[in-house]
């Protein structure tokens, strides 16, 4: 694709640009497009375009997602005019890391810039099962949830697959340093994923492939506030990925204090698209709950929230409010939230509590980008 195309396409995902003034645009003129968009067939397709042998898409993959070079030239089993033409075509990175923090804890959060100046954020957290990465899927976000910092500012524009992809491809390149290996994925940054449906199945393919970065889909989790045409979308794709929705009340009327998007997909709609789920894949459903300090953290809201979701193969993980200045909500104090994981136990739910990971550094969603790029988030 050809730097116009591609420069038409950015200007054609940037829905909202709250504050065109402030913002630095880079000379657009010789942007490329991304190797890390092309899944396997899509590359073989290209080479064959080209006059080239359909092979050769695995050897770059190779390359690119194993060997995990750095420039095409390193690329030494391809012809040398092959070499060439792909730099001429494509880039090798279209994310430069401006920010880079690792907490006490390991936890490593990246600030990346992209080809049009936009940033992203990018989370490393280290677990006792592996390394997993959480993923930006758009730059800023249009859900407006009243707790989350990704939403201020609103979307800026959709991530294109080869960004996403890309992500996880330097967190990776930062770890072979230390011989260590990226094993979970989880696409719960900045950005509403079923919002930017198609990258994110393209991303998914790609990282999942087992000549691309080749994690298994049990180790991959998507999570959405609740887009209710995607549930069902995603449902029958059948994959084998993790599934979590971000419900966060228990009823109709709390939701829609919570999370804007409850007014346009109500909650017993919502509730049938995940039955709907847990039945098409047979597997089960992961309930994100942010304990928000007297909102939704009474035992009076645990009983109820067990009695929303008796049935379903599920599973409900409670999220401590993570702080954010521009927000008013406040912490549910530590007694009461094991008082409300006791009362889900007790009705037969499934129950963790989310650790926290790299707090010392801004690595809840959105926080960095926030503090960094200010004029972003305006
Ligand atoms: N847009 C998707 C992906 C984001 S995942 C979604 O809504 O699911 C990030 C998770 O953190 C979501 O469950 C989100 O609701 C939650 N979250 C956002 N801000 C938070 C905050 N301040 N405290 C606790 N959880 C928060």
């Amino acid at each position: 694709m050809n730097s116009d195309i591609l420069n038409k396409r950015i200007n054609e995902l940037v829905e909202h640009i709250n504050t065109p003034e402030k913002r630095k645009k880079k000379e657009n003129s010789n942007l490329k497009e991304s190797i890390y968009t092309f899944t396997l067939d899509e590359l073989k397709e290209w080479l064959q375009e080209q006059g080239e042998k359909p092979f050769r898409a695995a050897q770059i993959y190779d390359w690119l997602y194993n060997k995990r070079v750095k420039t095409f030239d390193e690329m030494t089993n391809l012809p040398k005019q092959l070499r060439e033409k792909l730099n001429e075509s494509f880039a090798l990175s279209t994310l430069s890391t401006i920010v880079k923090q690792e907490s006490k804890d390991g936890t490593i959060k990246f600030l990346f810039e992209l080809q049009d100046n936009y940033s992203i954020e990018t989370v490393l957290m280290r677990h006792d099962y592996g390394n997993s990465v959480c993923v930006t899927s758009q730059v800023g976000c249009r859900i407006g949830c009243t707790f989350c910092a990704s939403t201020l500012g609103g979307l800026k524009r959709h991530l294109l697959a080869g960004e996403i992809v890309e992500q996880v491809v330097k967190v990776q390149q930062a770890l072979d340093e230390a011989g260590e290996r990226v094993s979970h994925v989880v696409v719960m940054g900045i950005g509403e994923p079923f919002d930017n449906f198609d990258a994110l199945m393209k991303f998914l393919r790609v990282i999942n492939h087992e000549k691309g970065l080749n994690i298994g889909a049990r180790h991959i989790t998507v999570s959405t506030s609740g887009i209710i045409p995607k549930i069902y979308q995603f449902a029958d794709e059948k994959l084998q990925i993790n599934f979590a929705l971000s419900l966060h009340a228990p009823n109709q009327e709390l939701r829609e204090r919570l999370m804007p998007i409850a007014r346009a997909y109500k909650l017993d709609q919502l509730m049938e698209a995940i039955r709907y789920y847990t039945e098409k894949t047979g597997r089960r459903v992961t309930f994100e709950y942010g304990l928000f300090g007297g909102v939704n953290d009474s035992i009076e809201h645990a009983e109820e929230l067990a009695n929303l979701i008796k049935g379903i193969k599920c599973h409900v993980n409670l999220i401590p409010v993570n702080y954010v200045p521009e927000r008013n909500y406040v912490r549910t104090p530590r007694n009461q939230i094991f008082a409300f994981e006791r009362a889900l136990k007790k009705k037969g739910i499934n129950v963790t509590i989310r650790r926290e990971h790299g707090s010392d550094i801004d690595a809840a969603c959105g926080q960095l980008r926030a503090k960094e790029r200010v004029h972003e988030t305006r």
